[in-house]
């Protein structure tokens, strides 16, 4: 075989992401690197002894069903890693000659692989963290006048999600049951939600973490930051809306986190870093990063009913957003949640919340783009969506553009099911 990257593909030589396959069924889960159209057995490279270095010592961290030991070494290890695999890579790509050992026993097809969750996340946070998006939902929630409450411009709001019901890419969404307030009603109801949403988000894992009651400083949060994933913040906008006051989300949201398999490391993303929106006022000094801390990175989410499906059409894309636009940072959020002395561990994972930009197209949710369902979205089909319908399927993606190359998450996508009986 021949190792080729199309240009177009989100897993480029610049990308090198992590994240946990079975090669076949039964066999023990272990850690690879996603390349092109492959995936590179890290745990098969490390038996062979390619990992001698003094960070990875052997790297039998490749030979586990998580990353979570690979995060903890910290990031002169991750830096081993990337140079090594990078290294072994690059000479076979510019060799042009069919894959040799070692690299030949190592590569499976990426679509014959099973992707499984990256890591056994331990706590998970999800913040709240764009302008637009924080301002559109309290419009809606509460009024223009009291969009944006007093302390959102001060401090990274969010709220501890449940690890317990992170999902892999491809594991369908059962629709929630909850406790909804209908429009004009004086009584609740329990039943199937009837405002299923997406929100479009980011997320981070926690490389070594920190010693319970020791805070990361936002200075040192490049140490603490392993790689980036897709996040799917499945919704019910119906619940929420009758439970979240006064202690915020709880059951519209703990019903399914979806998370996508391939950890872009942060290293992957440097050459995309860049100014975000500007802060004013001014954050309290235990909030401020010392240089830009957002990173461009394009993110789109589609949408394909049954009917679509059914009649061949390609999945209509809903939304085009950038990660550059979230007011509060990664840095800023890892410095918020371990300022009280929160311990956070090697593989947790802090979600950014809904992404949306400045314009009408770049909205995150259903709830922005159908401003609450008064705007229904016309599908090609003839359909329209206020919400997501039981066999919608809902895709994210997103990537970075480079001269000639992407760094990019692949996609995340999951199929909507009827609510059980
Ligand atoms: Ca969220």
């Amino acid at each position: 075989m021949l190792l080729t990257i199309p240009t177009n593909s989100p897993f480029s030589l610049h990308t090198l992401p992590y994240g946990v396959f079975r090669p076949g069924a039964g066999e023990p889960a272990r850690v690879g690197v996603a390349v092109g159209d492959w995936v590179l057995d890290l745990a098969a490279l490390a038996a062979g002894g390619v990992f001698a270095g003094p960070g990875l010592r052997g790297g039998e961290v490749f030979a586990r069903p998580a990353l979570n030991d690979f995060m903890a070494l910290g990031r002169a290890a991750w830096d081993e890693a990337r140079a090594v695999v990078q290294r072994l890579l690059a000479e076979t790509l510019t060799s042009m000659r069919p894959v040799a050992p070692p690299l030949s026993r190592t590569l499976h097809r990426r679509d014959e692989v099973e992707l499984l969750l990256p890591a056994a996340v331990g706590d998970y946070t999800d913040f709240y963290s764009s302008r637009e998006h924080a301002t559109n939902v309290g419009a809606m929630f509460r009024g223009p006048e009291a969009a944006l409450l007093p302390n959102w411009l001060h401090l990274p709001v969010g709220y501890h999600g449940r690890a317990g019901t992170l999902l892999p890419t491809e594991a369908d969404v059962v629709r929630p049951r909850g406790q909804i307030l209908p429009p004009g009603a004086t009584a609740p109801v329990f039943g199937p939600t009837r405002e299923l949403d997406f929100e479009l988000e980011v997320g981070f894992f926690v490389g070594p973490g920190n010693r319970h009651g020791e805070p990361i400083p936002a200075g040192a949060a490049a140490d603490h930051i392993f790689g980036l994933v897709l996040v799917n913040d499945w919704s019910a906008r119906d619940i929420q809306r009758w439970e979240y006051r006064p202690l915020g989300p709880f059951l519209s949201k703990s019903f399914a986190t979806s998370i996508s398999p391939w950890v872009v490391p942060l290293a992957a993303l440097e050459p995309f870093r860049c100014h975000g929106p500007a802060q004013d006022p001014l954050p309290l000094p235990y909030l401020r990063a010392a240089g830009p801390w957002a990173f461009d990175i394009h993110l789109e989410a589609t949408l394909q009913s049954a009917a679509m499906a059914e009649a061949g059409l390609p999945p209509l894309t809903l939304t085009r957003t950038n990660f550059r636009h979230l007011y509060w940072n990664m840095a800023q959020q890892l410095a918020h949640q371990t300022s009280n002395g929160c311990a956070v561990r090697p593989g947790d994972l802090l979600a950014s919340g809904t992404i949306s930009g400045p314009t009408p197209d770049a909205l995150g949710c259903l709830l922005e783009l159908t401003w609450g369902g008064a705007r229904p979205i016309p599908l090609p089909t003839g359909e329209t969506r206020r919400y997501l319908e039981d066999g919608d399927r809902l895709t994210l993606a997103g990537w970075s553009q480079g001269e000639g190359y992407r760094v990019g998450f692949g996609e995340l996508t999951a199929l909507v099911r009827p609510a059980l009986e």
